[in-house]
Parts: structure tokens; sequence; C-alpha cells
């Protein structure tokens, strides 16, 4: 017999299998001898001095056969109606798996290069200040997610298509920790294997990946997709075709645009990005309590309405790295990251302001509205950052006090800090906000106002600038059959769980569409 059994302990007793047992026995009325169990659940409460983990378990006086996971099931789709999928990115590569689960073939056209050689246009980057359009921490195999801290955290709320993608990353490699924890969350270290693995899945059950290829052109026939372009060369004839080229892929919108294709400009948030010594942080969080083997390195989550705008902390990287994430020259943007034990001594989160089309311009009807603004604020940093991918920097005292920092700590951030005064980089209607912001994050986390706190910007690819109108759920509106706009590009999502899920539904709809057709 089964039994699902919850019950709270201290850190150092989650760590003790022996502990866990007899308090398993003492619950359930089992005997310890004959216990079996497994963790269902795990999650971390440091509200209280006594910081404790609350466990949810499957307990059983037999052999536990009730794991549940969601195996990726393969079949051999050589020779299947086919599927063009624009982007490597989550969205595209989980439309690529369940394409071949529901017995599709799948080519997928990705403009950057495979995960490993990518690394190489990263080191560049990092090194030389070099940026490759088309193989940077945006672009390239696996997408924005690959070289990320790799949270899996969603606000979605469909527990099954969650479960489907967390237990397809235990499937192709992730620790199934990932499945148990509140906060689940892979790190940079571990992604590419694991985006290594997908791509030969894809590979071996008779999909195609194709690396430096960029979709360059669409072509549309009386309402309905007939084709694309790549690389401005080669034609290819498609009538299912998946556009999941993510955020930061300008081109694309203007490229749709240029097709009488509808988009719209889209909130979207912009900021800098925080910097603190991790073990501030982790001081903070769990009372003073330091160097803790059984703790893991803190997060936080802070959110606040100034003046009628959510300002709020993204993509928090607890021991983490500042990452350079422009995809051209000139332009400068950040964004964090984190290894799987997130022991680097920084701890780093985008601190952004929510914008709405209308706060910039009175012509918020353009769709690049935006989107113009946020290349404004890039090219602005370049600048100010002496046209290099060195980051415009400042203390957080001074930028509260709107003074430039007279010299910077030292930061994560591997090409280098620029002292800049923040307050020029943005308007006021932000640099208002964030101050108000900032001020009211020191009261609830007491410690984090320090003048060794250093803020680095901007923080500008939270999410993407254009939506491209599609009827998220139902497909009832298509604008044009065939194509399906897809992820966090298309404005369906807003991290790596969500866009994996949307790129799987987009695919769903095509098998609905194309079995009709049969
Ligand atoms: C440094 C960093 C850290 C992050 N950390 C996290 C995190 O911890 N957790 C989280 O949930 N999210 C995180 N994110 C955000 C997350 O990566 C994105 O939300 C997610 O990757 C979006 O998935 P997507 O597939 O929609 O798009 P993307 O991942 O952006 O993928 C789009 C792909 O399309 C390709 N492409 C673009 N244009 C073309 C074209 N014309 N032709 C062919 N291919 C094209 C791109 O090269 C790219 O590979 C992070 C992002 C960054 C940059």
């Amino acid at each position: 017999m089964e039994k699902e059994i919850q019950f709270k302990m201290l850190p150092e007793q989650a760590k003790n299998e022996g502990f866990i047992k007899n308090k398993l026995a003492e619950l359930s009325g089992f005997d310890s001898a004959k216990l079996n169990f497994h963790w269902k659940k795990r999650s971390l409460d440091a509200r209280k001095k006594e910081i404790l983990v609350l466990g949810t378990f499957i307990v059983s006086d037999e052999v536990i056969v009730s794991q549940d996971s969601v195996n990726f099931t393969k079949s051999n789709v050589a020779s299947k109606k086919q599927l063009a999928i624009i982007g490597a990115g989550p969205a595209g590569l989980f439309a690529a798996l369940r394409a071949i689960e529901l017995g599709l073939k799948p080519i997928v056209f990705e403009r950057g290069k495979d995960v490993r050689s990518r690394r190489r246009d990263l080191a560049k980057l990092n090194k030389e200040m070099i940026v490759n359009p088309e193989s940077n921490y945006c672009f390239g195999e696996g997408g924005a997610g690959t070289y990320s801290d790799g949270k899996l955290y969603t606000r979605s709320k469909k527990r099954g298509d969650v479960k489907k993608v967390l237990d397809w990353f235990v499937h192709f490699g992730a620790s199934s920790d990932i499945s148990i924890d509140a906060h689940p969350h892979i790190g940079t270290n571990k992604l590419p294997a694991i985006i290594t693995a997908m791509r030969e899945a894809i590979i071996e059950a008779g999909g195609e990946v194709h690396f430096n290829s960029k979709l360059t052109d669409i072509f549309i026939e009386n309402g309905t997709i007939s084709g694309i372009e790549i690389n401005e060369s080669t034609k290819f004839d498609f009538t299912q075709l998946i556009l999941a080229t993510g955020h930061s892929a300008r081109d694309i919108f203007y490229l749709l645009d240029k097709r009488g294709i509808e988009i719209h400009a889209k909130p979207f948030a912009i900021g800098v990005r925080i910097e603190h010594e991790q073990s501030l942080i982790d001081s903070i969080q769990y009372h003073g309590r330091l160097n803790d083997d059984y703790l893991p390195p803190a997060s936080y989550s802070l959110v606040e309405q100034v003046d009628s705008k959510g300002v709020f902390s993204f993509c928090m990287c607890p021991g983490g790295i500042v990452a350079p994430c422009a995809t051209e020259q000139e332009e400068v943007v950040t964004n964090g990251w984190s290894p799987s034990k997130r022991n680097n001594p920084y701890a780093n989160s985008g601190i952004v302001v929510s914008i709405d089309p209308d706060d910039i311009s009175i012509n918020s009807e353009d769709p690049f509205v935006c989107l113009n603004f946020q290349k404004q604020i890039e090219k602005k940093a370049w600048e100010l950052a002496g046209k290099t991918q060195r980051v415009p920097a400042q203390r957080l005292t001074d930028f509260m006090q709107g003074k430039k920092s007279v010299d910077l700590p030292k930061t994560s951030y591997q090409p280098g800090t620029v002292s800049v005064d923040l307050t020029e980089l943005f308007p006021d209607f932000i640099t208002v906000r964030l101050q108000k912001a900032f001020k009211e994050f020191g009261k609830k986390m007491n410690g984090f106002l320090t003048s060794e706190a250093v803020l680095m910007a901007p923080e500008s690819r939270t999410s993407s600038p254009v939506s491209i109108p599609r009827d998220r759920e139902s497909f009832q509106h298509v604008q044009i059959a065939g194509l399906y706009p897809c992820g966090e590009g298309a404005g369906y999502a807003g991290g790596i769980v969500s866009a994996a899920i949307d790129g799987m539904k987009c695919v769903e709809k095509i098998a609905e569409i194309l079995l009709i057709e049969v």
C-alpha cells in the first residue's frame, strides 16, 4: 500500500535518509525495515529564524512502482509529413520532440551554431568584446535558455504540461531533483549536454536539425504559408511553419511587418542588473546563518508597485555571473546565469520597471515603439561604455543619490565595467521608479541597500517588445494558415518552461490539422 506523507524538518535532517525513514515509519505506521519511499516535493521555508524543509513523500511497505514520470516516446518519422521549425530554443526543440511523438517529421532551422561551437563565440565576446550577431548568449542551439541559470519556474497553471517538460528534461539528462524541488534549476554547465541529447534524439528519429540556417523570407499564397527562404538563397516548400525565433530576432519582426503580417507593440520591462556578494544575500535571507552546508545559496524575489507601475526582480541568479547578452556589436545588454552548484561568490538579479507602449510614445499604435525604445537604450549604453562591450555600472547607493561612482567594486561581468551615472541612461520615469523601489526593497531585506552592491545596465531583454497575434489556446485566429508564431518572441512565453509548453501546443494543433487532411 502507498501513502502520501508530508512533514517539516530541519535542513540537516532533510539530507539524512535514516532520519527520514524513521520519521516516515512513525507517521505511516509501516514497519521501517520494509518501508520504501521517495520524495514527491521539497521546498525550503526560510521566512522565520528556524529554517525548515517541507517534504512530501510517497511511502509504501512494498516496492514503489508509481513514479508516474512522462517519458519521451520515440518513433521513426523519416518518411512522415514534414513541418518546419525556425529556432532551436526551448520552444523549437520541444516542438520538434513533440512532433516526433505525434508521428510528424520536424525540420529545424537555426541561425546559430551547435551548442559546442557556440561556446567559442561566447569566449570571444567575454574576452575580446566581439559580438557575433548569429552566435551569442541569445542565438544558437538551445536558444537563450542554454547559457542561463536554467531556472524552471513558471506561472503556468497547467500542471500536466509543466510536468511533461520537467520529465523530458530528466529523460535527456537533467537531475531528477528538478521534478521534486519547488524552485528547480539546471545550471549553465549541465544544459549543453541535455540540449545535445535532445538534438540527437530528433535526428535519430528521422528529424533534421540545420545550423547556420537563418530564415530570411517567407512565402504566402492565398493566405496560406507555402515556403521559406534560408540564408537569402535556398528555398524550401512547407505548408506548416512554427516560428520560434525568440525575443531578440528583430529581423524577423521586420520581415513579418514587411510581409503584411499584423504585429503589435507589447508591454515589457527594462531596468538594471544588480549584483551583491552572495554571502550578504545568504545572511539576509537565512537570518545571519552563513556557510551552512545544508542550505542552498539564497535567492530572493522582490516586487513593488511604484507610481502605478510594477518594479520587480527578474531572473535572480544565486551564485551567478552577469553576462553580456548583446546580439549586435553596437549595443550593451545584461542578463545572468549560474552553474548548477550556484557556487560563484556573487548574487545577481534583474530589477526592472514594467513599460507600456503609451509610457514611451503617444504613437503607441506603432508596432515598433517598444522595440525602438529598447534599441535606443541599448545603443546609448554602448556609447556610455566607450563603444565597447564593457557595461555601464554604478554603486547602488550612488544611483540612489544620482552621482557617478568614484570607483567600482569587482564584479562578475567579464568584459569589465565603466563608471557611469545610470540616471543618464534612462528617462526619469524609469530612474525615479527604480530609486523608489530600491528604497522599499531595502526595508524588506535589511542590508540590501549597500554601497557594495553594483548596478549594471541595461537589463532590457526581459521579454519580447512585440507580439504576433494568434489565438493563444484555441488557434481560431491564425493570421496566415500554416504559420504558427510561437514561444517568447511571439509573446506567448516568458521563460524556458512556458516556451517549451507553447512549442508543444503549436505542434499539437498542426497534428490535428494534418490528421484532418489525411
Ligand atoms: C542569460 C539568460 C539567462 C536566462 N535565464 C533563464 C532562466 O534561468 N529560466 C528561464 O525560464 N528563462 C531564462 N531566460 C529566458 C529564456 O532563455 C527564454 O525565455 C527562452 O529561451 C525563450 O525560448 P524560445 O524558444 O521562445 O526563444 P529563444 O530561446 O530565444 O530561441 C530562439 C531561437 O531562434 C533562433 N533564431 C532567431 N532568429 C532566427 C532566424 N531568422 N532563423 C533561424 N533561427 C533563428 C535563435 O538563434 C534562437 O536559438 C534567460 C535568458 C538569458 C539570455
